[in-house]
């Protein structure tokens, strides 16, 4: 199968550095995959298995991406490092995906990319930023949670010590963003 660039392409590819993924999993997003008996759903959090590895069994394909809805007062983001400007692979990437209820954060997920075999979620970086109004403080353990959860190696794109750090840095970046979002900005 061949496609161009699509997010399911981007998903089966099972590289821990894909760039849809990390976003596609803070979303919740729910894919449906389709094979000689039947289909079935499965969170798109449980389908890399690996670096190129996937858990989908010969002759299964996906079939469908669903994505709950945001809601009226949630927003996202998803942030990369690389060390160019394009055409280039995320050393670290990080996706937050939150909601609010008035000032505060109600709910929200916070994924990485890049610093471990397969993306991961982080519940402990998603709970130093509920119930907060995203001051200084709930980004600090956001960012520390964050860079706590990262599992790199070290290869010729970045080390351990640097991709830690970046971790965090580019969570509480994006978590910012994902606020703004949530509080209207760009609607
Ligand atoms: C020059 C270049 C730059 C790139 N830059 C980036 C980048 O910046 N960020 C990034 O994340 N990636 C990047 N990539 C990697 C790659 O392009 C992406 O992973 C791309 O999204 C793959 O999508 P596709 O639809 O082209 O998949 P394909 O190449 O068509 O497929 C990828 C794999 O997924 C399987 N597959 C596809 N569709 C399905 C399906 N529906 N069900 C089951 N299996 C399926 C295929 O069989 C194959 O094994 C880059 C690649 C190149 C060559």
């Amino acid at each position: 199968m061949q496609g161009r660039a699509t997010l399911v392409g981007n998903l089966c590819n099972g590289s821990p550095a894909a760039d849809g993924v990390p976003a596609l999993v803070a979303a919740g997003a729910i894919v449906t995959v389709t094979g000689p008996n039947g289909s079935r759903e499965v969170a798109v959090a449980d389908i890399p298995a690996g670096p190129g590895k996937t858990v989908l069994k010969k002759g299964e394909l996906i079939s469908a991406v669903t994505l709950p809805p945001r809601g009226k007062h949630g927003g996202d983001a998803y942030l990369r490092f690389i060390p160019r400007t394009e055409m280039d692979i995320a050393v670290v990437g990080c996706a937050v995906n939150l909601t609010l209820d008035g000032d505060r954060i109600a709910t929200a997920r916070v994924v990485l990319g890049a610093v471990a075999p397969t993306v991961i979620l982080v519940p402990e970086a998603a709970k130093a930023i509920i119930g907060t109004t995203l001051d200084a403080a709930a980004l600090d353990k956001l960012a520390a949670a964050a860079s706590a959860a990262a599992r790199p190696i070290t290869d010729k794109r970045g080390t351990v010590e640097f991709r830690t750090e970046v971790a965090g840095v580019l969570a509480r970046r994006a978590a910012k963003i994902a606020h703004d979002r949530a509080k209207g900005a760009g609607k």
